[in-house]
């Protein structure tokens, strides 16, 4: 569809956020025109490419030369900048927007399909998620939250959610959820101890920023660790926790290298795992 055209041409502008009205059009583009409600991922993806041809758009290899998958505003996500500004410009914009309704209804539960909610829900499904299963959701930042609040609506029989900020855990407990204060106590043993065992699935919605249990220390590895220790034998892992290739700021040499030290003869003992560090399909 976009054949000869360059991302700029296939794009368009338009107000708020990864939600809003298209302001302009490009000349590439033939299904949205000015005034059209849209929402899309944080993701950039030219549609066209083998893994998006197979659905996998977040590892778009068209829109970011020598790396799978683009994002607005990401490190080593290539060039495109914005997915909290006023205005937007949409690279491939057909096939990114995901044209709404006309109107300003239902706003807030729209803008939750630009990011958060999808890779929370898309972070269980990468566990192998299926009613009935208890869960333990690492990180009860907005993915984190939406991760677990994705169990209770798929009926999970119990979701655990692992932070250390008491205003994210009271969030998780209002949602139904079990909250587990990994200052307090290794959180793993507190789960297995509540849950009368492994539990079947596990979210790390934290990623390679991770901390200790004094808070304070990062640890790239450990909610890694944590996640292979709490599931049990044939449970699954859903990783939408970033990890990098390299970071210079790691606390040690091999995490500065994207080299993440975790028990893997432990997990190949016991689960399946699915790692995918960015979530967003929708199309
Ligand atoms: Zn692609």
């Amino acid at each position: 569809m976009y054949q000869g055209r360059t991302a700029a041409e296939a794009g368009l502008i338009f107000g708020h956020e990864n939600m809003g009205i298209v302001e302009e059009v490009g000349s590439g583009v033939t299904l949205l025109q000015k005034g059209d409600r849209v929402v899309m991922p944080f993701n950039v993806a030219d549609g066209r490419c083998r893994n998006c041809e197979e659905g996998r758009t977040a590892f778009c290899t068209g829109v970011n030369p020598g790396f799978a998958g683009g994002a607005y505003g990401y490190v080593a996500m290539g060039p495109y900048k914005g997915g909290q500004a006023q205005y937007l410009r949409v690279p491939f914009a057909d096939f990114n927007a995901l044209k709404l309704p006309p109107g300003t209804e239902h706003e807030a539960d729209f803008a939750l399909l630009a990011d958060i909610f999808p890779t929370g829900w898309h972070g269980l499904t990468l566990a192998g998620f299926s009613p009935g299963d208890s869960v333990a959701v690492f990180g009860a930042g907005p993915v984190g939250l939406m991760a677990a609040y994705s169990g209770i609506l798929r009926g999970a029989s119990k979701v655990f959610v692992v932070d250390r900020v008491p205003e994210r855990l009271d969030a998780a407990k209002k949602i139904g959820c079990i909250p587990i204060d990994f200052t307090k106590a290794d959180p793993v043993e507190q789960i297995i101890k509540a849950n009368d065992g492994m539990v079947d699935r596990a979210v790390d919605a934290v990623g390679y920023q991770a901390v200790d249990s004094s808070g304070s220390k990062e640890k790239p590895n450990i909610v890694l660790e944590q996640l292979i220790r709490v599931t049990r034998p044939t449970g699954g892992l859903g990783i939408p926790g970033l990890y990098v290739p390299s970071d210079p700021g790691a606390p040690d040499k091999q995490s500065a290298e994207g080299h993440i030290l975790i028990p893997f003869g432990k997990l190949f003992e016991k689960v399946r795992a699915n790692i995918n560090k960015r979530c967003v399909v929708f199309h």
